[in-house]
């Protein structure tokens, strides 16, 4: 299950790990905290979701930090009272039952927007929360996530994004390389990532939206080579948004539920183990 704040976020975040994961014949979904589900980018997000086979969308509503008209008359997710995040978040995770969950870093991702921020840290607290049979009991029956993971990026594999980014006045914020121990090399997932970028259409059609950079490079550029994976043994965190790699790192050796897949996403930041409630956590 991934849990990102905007819709486009999931694509770009995690669009080749969660293809490759519905390839592989996993469940895969996605909670999207910012935007309600009656605007535009709904329906965008949906097909997007459509093309990564990751379901229909399940979104909290909540008002973007910086724009209002995302979910008139609903509060911004970065002024929503926490217990309430959680708890709706709780209940999804309840309900899906994943085994995985990847989100934001702690940064941020990238721009350090504060909706990213946020959905950080509530995806933090709910994955705790889910399997406390005490903590929200109304959102349903305790379900523990094995592992959970926070999408980053490296400074290495900022470095093409970077100058596209700060010429619109965005920040670039990233993670010393060595904190990084996972990375998915999804280059065979890389054509049903761009298409569910691209799906985004509105974001798409931004000056300044990733997707709109992005959909704006020649077709040579954006066309990401294969590369090696590599691993490191620091733990850290990370997902890139070009097209053609995912990169990850964890903390301890990987949970015994994520060892079947093929491959995790992102950077592990939190190691969860139904029996162990002392959890380390690495943001
Ligand atoms: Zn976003």
């Amino acid at each position: 299950m991934g849990v990102f704040a905007h819709p486009d976020d999931e694509s770009l975040l995690a669009g080749g790990v969660l293809a490759q994961h519905a390839a592989a014949g996993a469940r895969t979904a996605v909670v999207t905290t910012v935007w309600a589900a009656d605007s535009p980018r709904a329906a965008h997000l949906a097909d997007a979701l459509d093309k990564l086979g990751a379901g229909k969308p399940r979104m909290l509503g909540y008002a973007d930090a910086r724009n209002p008209s995302s979910a008139p008359g609903r509060p911004r997710l970065i002024d929503a009272p926490l217990d309430e995040t959680v708890a709706r978040l709780v209940h999804h995770l309840r309900s899906f039952r994943p085994d995985i969950v990847t989100t934001h870093d702690g940064l941020g991702r990238m721009t350090g927007h504060p909706d990213h921020r946020r959905t950080h840290q509530i995806t933090l607290l709910a994955c705790e929360a889910a399997g406390l049979p005490h903590l929200y009991p109304e959102a349903g029956d305790p379900w523990q996530p094995q592992a959970l993971y926070a999408a980053t990026h490296p400074d290495s594999g900022v470095g093409e994004l970077a100058p596209l980014l700060t010429d619109v006045g965005k920040s670039v914020l990233c993670i010393p390389d060595e904190y990084v121990t996972t990375v998915v090399d999804v280059t065979q997932w890389v054509a049903v990532k761009w298409r569910a970028i691209l799906a985004h259409q509105g974001e798409v059609a931004r000056e300044r939206s990733l997707p709109g950079i992005l959909a704006r490079l020649p077709a040579e550029t954006r066309r990401d080579p294969p590369r090696p994976a590599t691993r490191s043994s620091n733990p850290s965190t990370s997902h890139d948004s070009r097209p053609g790699r995912s990169r990850a790192t964890h903390t301890g050796s990987p949970p015994e539920a994520a060892r079947p897949l093929p491959a995790s996403p992102g950077l592990r930041t939190v190691r969860l183990t139904r029996n162990n409630p002392r959890r380390k956590v690495r943001t």
